[in-house]
């Protein structure tokens, strides 16, 4: 577990629609995570079909590819200790009726296939997911909290 650990985190479009890209941003900055990359996008389906590649044989893939395609979405990436795991548990469970209350899914949406975030499963996924949506790289930078939400820095 490092404090270089990276995830990809985006607001899926029906997020960007409902208006809740500040409130998603605001629960990683609050947690003490340093946000490297921020962009919003329309994503081309064929972006899309490869950032979701595992599922493609899954009956639900045409209409996620849709769902996904239907606005602008909001992707970022943050670092931190156990970026990975813990942004998960800032998310929520895939089916927000099984999220608890204060995640952001358990606060924010009903259905799962209107879950308005995602994050990256695994540290391997999260670096092809960072390639993916910001092969332009990322920012390097300081942060003042950094020696308040750590130790030893
Ligand atoms: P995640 O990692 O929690 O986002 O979940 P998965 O990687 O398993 O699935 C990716 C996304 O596909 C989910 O966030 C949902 O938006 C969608 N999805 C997954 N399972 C279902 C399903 O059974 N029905 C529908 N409609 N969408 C699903
Ligand atoms: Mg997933």
């Amino acid at each position: 577990m490092s404090v270089q650990e990276r995830t990809y985190i985006m607001v899926k479009p029906d997020g960007v629609q409902r208006g809740l890209v500040g409130k998603i941003i605001t629960r990683f900055e609050e947690r003490g995570y340093k946000l490297i990359a921020l962009k919003l996008v329309q994503a081309t389906p064929e972006h899309l079909e490869k950032h979701y590649a595992d599922l493609s044989a899954r009956p639900f893939f045409p209409g996620l590819i849709k769902y996904m395609a239907s606005g602008p979405v909001v992707g970022m990436v943050w670092q931190g200790l156990d970026a990975v795991k813990t942004g998960r548990a800032i998310l929520g469970t895939t089916n927000p009726l099984q999220s608890p209350i204060g995640t952001i899914r358990g606060d924010f949406c009903l259905a799962t296939g209107r879950n308005i975030c995602h994050g990256s499963d695994t540290v391997e996924n999260a670096e092809k997911e960072i390639t993916l949506w910001f092969p332009e790289g990322v920012a390097q930078w300081t942060s003042a909290l950094e020696t308040w939400v750590f130790e030893n820095t």
